[in-house]
């Protein structure tokens, strides 16, 4: 990945970082753009930011996106810039509960409701919002490093890992990485307890897992607000959170907007 030095935001006296700029699928691209205008990637409308001598956007690079030259369009301007391959390795996990990987009949209507409500959520761009795109870790633990694994569940090959792990025992606190709305809660078939939160600007972040939520919708949060509690719902292998971030509705890397150490 390539690394660039931390670039800092200025919104009405806070002092906010971008993203670490990773031009690859299930990474973001910080592209200097100027000005700020409406920027669009692919007919979608993208993140803008400014700091005070230059303004970016800044773009959510789906796991399934080609590597190569891809196009920003900023106002009437087109701007190029290319994505960069990136190998992901497989991993192979046995989950107990075969329901969890080959669901039955019955369980396919909720799933697909289910889809339906995350997707929209995953939608949602506020763009009059500032998003505070510097996050604090939600829970306590060894972060895994199993973004965009492909996954092999029980022997059959599944969706890439599309969030970050981060093992913590049942009942351990989450907290909210920076301000937010939430969007969305359930129990979800495969998720289990799960909170969505909408951080303006297409950022959304998702908690999955949990043994217990204290958020409803509709709620504003505060940077570190408790959201809910690490637990082992829906199709885990052990208590975990799975964290997963969405920048105009393409899931990347949840390391890449943490403060670095
Ligand atoms: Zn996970």
């Amino acid at each position: 990945m390539i690394k660039i030095a931390l670039i800092l935001l200025i919104f009405s006296g806070n002092v906010f970082a971008l993203p670490e700029h990773s031009p690859v699928p299930g990474g973001v691209a910080v592209i200097p753009i100027g000005v700020i205008e409406r920027a669009t990637f692919n007919g979608r409308p993208v993140m803008t930011q400014s700091t005070h001598d230059e303004a970016y956007a800044v773009i959510g690079l789906p796991l399934s996106i080609k590597p190569g030259e891809h196009e920003l369009v900023v106002g009437k301007r087109h701007i190029a810039f290319t994505v960069l391959a990136h190998d992901y390795e497989t991993q192979s996990l046995t989950i107990k509960n075969r329901r969890k990987v080959n669901p039955l009949a019955e369980d396919l209507t909720r799933i697909a409701n289910e889809r339906k409500e995350m997707d929209q959520a995953f939608l949602y761009f506020d763009r009059e919002s500032e998003a505070d795109t510097t996050f604090q870790t939600p829970t306590v633990g060894p972060q895994s490093s199993s973004f965009g694994l492909r996954r092999i569940l029980n022997g059959q090959p599944r969706n890439p890992h599309s969030g970050m792990d981060i093992a913590a025992p049942d009942g351990a606190p989450i907290a909210a990485p920076s301000a937010g709305k939430v969007v969305a809660t359930g129990e979800y078939f495969f998720n289990g307890n799960t909170v969505l939160i909408d951080h303006g600007q297409g950022l959304i972040t998702m908690y999955c897992h949990l043994s217990s939520i204290d958020v409803v919708k509709g709620d504003m949060l505060a940077a570190g607000d408790a959201i809910g509690k690490v637990g082992q719902t829906g199709r885990v292998t052990g208590p975990h959170l799975h964290w997963g971030v969405s920048l105009n509705n393409a899931r990347v890397n949840p390391a890449l907007f943490l403060k670095s150490e």
